[in-house]
């Protein structure tokens, strides 16, 4: 295992886009996705974990940071050890995750972190519809009640957003977030294919 995972950050602010581009990076071979949120929707809801999870995200608080943390490196150690995520040849996508300045610091040993694509979007009614149509899809309470998702958007003003002068300005790329999916992800690619090609070995096409 390497001393640090190499990784990129997804960045934003909750509806930009960070879940979507994620999940379309992580089907290309050579990428692998991990968003956080995900990881803890993904909690026994029954477990004291999952209630502790509920019992912040439904009110659109962070979780945290020791707890979080800690379900990160077991999700990473887990992925690791089932051979989903290979770190001698996956570029880690890393959505959700730090979410402050903390968090950062906590994983500062762990991550090496190649570049930070901070997905803008200043239109914050355009994120709102973009989060209540997913709360219907979704199944999602966090976005469903426009007292959370506002709150949410403090949080990230005032806890998340600093995490950027937390990493060196050379690494950070502002992507504008506004357009469709495939439009947006080809301004993510041209970021992140040269990252991918300056540090791994070209992923082998499969079938070739
Ligand atoms: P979005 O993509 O809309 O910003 P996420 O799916 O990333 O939302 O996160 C949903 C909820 O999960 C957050 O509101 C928060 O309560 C919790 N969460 C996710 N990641 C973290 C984190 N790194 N630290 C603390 N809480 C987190």
């Amino acid at each position: 295992m390497p001393d640090r995972y190499k990784a990129i950050l997804l960045f934003g602010a909750p509806g930009a886009g960070k879940g979507t581009q994620g999940k379309i990076l992580g089907k290309i071979p050579g990428f692998f996705h991990l968003a956080c949120g995900d990881v803890f929707r993904s909690l026994d809801m029954t477990s004291d974990l999952g209630k502790q999870f509920l019992s912040y995200s439904s009110r659109g608080e962070l979780v945290p940071d020791e707890l979080t943390i800690q379900m990160w490196r077991e999700n990473m150690h887990a992925q690791t050890v089932l051979s989903l995520y290979k770190p001698k040849q996956d570029l880690l996508i890393l959505d959700g995750i730090p979410r402050n300045v903390k968090q950062a610091e906590a994983l500062h040993g762990s991550l090496d972190v190649l570049k930070v694509i901070h997905l803008r979007c200043n239109d914050e009614t355009a994120m709102m519809l973009r989060m209540r149509r997913r709360a219907l899809k979704e199944n999602r309470m966090d976005d469903a009640d426009d007292k959370v998702i506002r709150h949410r958007f403090e949080v990230y003003h005032d806890e998340t957003f600093p995490v950027l002068d937390y990493y060196s300005k050379e690494i950070i790329a502002d992507i504008d977030a506004m357009g469709s999916p495939a439009q947006v992800f080809q301004r993510v690619l041209e970021v992140v294919v040269p990252v991918q090609d300056a540090h791994f070995n070209r992923p082998a096409a499969v079938g070739a």
